[in-house]
């Protein structure tokens, strides 16, 4: 069995010292428990957070473990009655080729309703994040504008289609123009912005002429600040995310903004709220319903990036850090 241990906690960006790869006998199951062969590997943003020391909103890893994961992995052995060789299961057995795991701790998936894979994205985590994110937190109404950061990524391409569902004007930003292009030609926003352009504000003030109401902040970093002087009376941001930080070792220079920043959220009357998406899974038969209706109807689009081979994970996950993904990043760990 063939593992990706946690060796050391990364200062910045994390690299081949931080995550090794060593080999470990093959688990056996025992009674109640399946053992499982990882088919495809998720790579998430969160997974950075775990690498760090220190308090979260989850535990981190400790040195010496296994990083943590989720996978679709396929049945090789059972000993729980529900589940036999060959099922396919969402599971969370982390960065390693092969798993035990209690038969009970996992969703047995159906090749026939979607491709296995969508169970990590669209219609998995990140796209549960997106629909509890953007209908329950940032509560949009039609007519209304959304700005949605990362918006090419697993969480930002849903964001934006659920917010045309309930007709809104969606304005993406996103690191490359081909991200760019593919945000408004497949998923049908309305316009989208390379934050790395010149005169990114300019042109959000283009895209935006009525202001912004919803704002889902996946990022932080220049984007959060350029939104933030475009803010309407009464907007709503949903905090998923502050990737733009996730490899910061320190804070940036400047004079500290809390002050100002803090007169600007009274003027503007405005709801920032913090979430994680697990606090939310009383909506999630909710967002399983829909979504699967939403995708079968051509509703929604999805784009995954899947990379071949368990030893391509960590310049994978270093791409997704670096906006080198096109979509929902997966690492194809074994055939399906
Ligand atoms: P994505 O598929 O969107 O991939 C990450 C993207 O982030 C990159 O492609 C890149 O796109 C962008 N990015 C990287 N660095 C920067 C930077 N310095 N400034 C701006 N953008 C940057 O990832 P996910 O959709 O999986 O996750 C999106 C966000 O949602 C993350 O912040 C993640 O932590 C958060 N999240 C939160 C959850 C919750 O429960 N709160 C659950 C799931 C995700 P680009 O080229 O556009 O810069």
């Amino acid at each position: 069995n063939q593992q990706y241990i946690l060796a050391s906690r990364p200062p910045g960006m994390p690299d081949e010292n931080h995550l090794v790869i060593k080999d470990a006998p093959r688990p056996k199951p025992e009674d109640g428990q399946v053992l499982l062969k990882t088919i495809y590997l998720s790579l998430d943003p969160y997974m950075r957070g775990r690498m760090n020391a220190g308090a979260s909103y989850a535990k981190g890893v400790e040195i010496g473990d296994v990083m943590t994961g989720g996978t679709v992995s396929e049945v090789v052995e059972s000993r729980y009655d529900g589940l036999k060789a060959g099922d396919v299961v969402l599971s969370h057995n982390g960065w390693q080729r092969y798993a035990v795991a209690p038969g009970d701790s996992v969703r047995k998936l159906d090749p026939a309703e979607a491709p296995v894979s969508t169970a990590l994205g669209v219609m998995g985590m990140p796209g549960f994040t997106a629909y509890v994110g953007l209908l329950d937190l940032g509560l949009p109404k039609s007519g209304e504008t959304v700005v949605v950061s990362a918006a090419s990524g697993a969480v930002g391409q849903v964001v934006g289609q659920i917010a045309k569902l309930k007709g809104c004007r969606v304005v993406g930003v996103a690191g490359a123009d081909d991200k760019c292009r593919h945000v408004v030609d497949t998923y049908g926003f309305d316009a989208c912005i390379n934050y790395k352009d010149d005169d990114f504000e300019t042109q959000l003030d283009r895209a935006c002429p009525d202001g912004i109401d919803i704002y889902f902040e996946n990022v932080g970093g220049k984007v959060f600040d350029a939104v933030m002087k475009r803010v309407n009376d009464f907007a709503r941001i949903p905090v998923c995310g502050r990737i733009a930080h996730y490899n910061q070792t320190s804070l940036p220079e400047g004079p500290d903004r809390l002050i100002p920043f803090m007169g600007k959220v009274l003027i503007k009357r405005m709801t920032i709220r913090g979430f994680i998406q697990s606090d939310h899974l009383e909506r999630h038969p909710d967002f399983l319903k829909d979504m699967a209706a939403w995708i079968r109807d051509g509703k929604v689009q999805y784009q995954e990036d899947i990379v071949e081979g368990f030893e391509s994970a960590l310049l994978a996950f270093q791409g997704l850090l670096e906006g080198r993904n096109r979509g929902k990043m997966l690492v194809r760990v074994a055939d399906d």
